[in-house]
């Protein structure tokens, strides 16, 4: 049988005073986990998200690539901004003191020495290198993951929850039904042999 939703599920919070009982501590948790259709949903503590035995953080696939794409463009963007900036302090200095600048830079080369006091002068920030130009902005911390895959077990047990719920509630939809007990049409069933009172 094809499963009811899929085996996905994303992980919200909810206000305190909405806060129900884990389905697997029975502490009280404002964590819910949801599949994306809304078939199915539960209460669970935010630490047994954790438990690789229980869900297994699913990378929400679309999300990373728009982000990556989103992430790229503005790298770009800031690398072709940092290009031009270069390209027209070169032409300035080129310009003003080419001679001048090149003395410097072969004096430089020799007081410090290769590319080891190329890292230096980075380090150093020295004027000619602006600072700003040897750091990066640090990458943004990663996201929490917020959609989980439950382990089969768990899964398993969602839907069969899920089909007994639905079985009672046919159960108790059927006894509403008028003609439910055709025979006793007026009083609820009697127990026809059970104890004598
Ligand atoms: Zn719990």
């Amino acid at each position: 049988m094809a499963a009811p939703w899929p085996n996905l599920y994303t992980h919200r919070k909810v206000a305190e005073e909405s806060s129900k009982a884990c389905d697997i501590c029975y502490k009280s948790s404002t964590s819910v986990l949801i599949t994306p259709d809304k078939k199915d949903f539960f209460y669970v503590c935010a630490v047994h998200l954790k438990d690789k035995n229980f869900a297994t953080p699913k990378v929400d696939e679309d999300a990373v690539k728009a982000k990556r794409e989103r992430e790229l463009a503005e790298e770009t963007e800031r690398l072709k901004k940092e290009y031009e900036e270069k390209q027209k302090k070169k032409k300035e200095k080129e310009s003003k003191d080419k001679e001048e600048d090149a003395k410097k830079a072969e004096e430089e080369k020799k007081k410090s020495g290769g590319i080891y006091g190329f890292f230096e002068r980075q380090f150093k920030g020295e004027p000619d290198k602006p600072a700003e130009e040897a750091s990066t902005p640090p990458p943004p911390p990663e996201d929490e993951p917020r959609v989980f895959e439950l382990k089969p077990a768990f899964y398993q047990q969602r839907i069969q929850k899920k089909r007994q719920a639905d079985a009672a509630k046919r159960d108790r939809e059927r006894v509403k039904q008028p003609d439910y007990f055709p025979s006793v049409p007026t009083d609820p069933p009697v127990r026809k042999n059970g104890p004598a009172p």
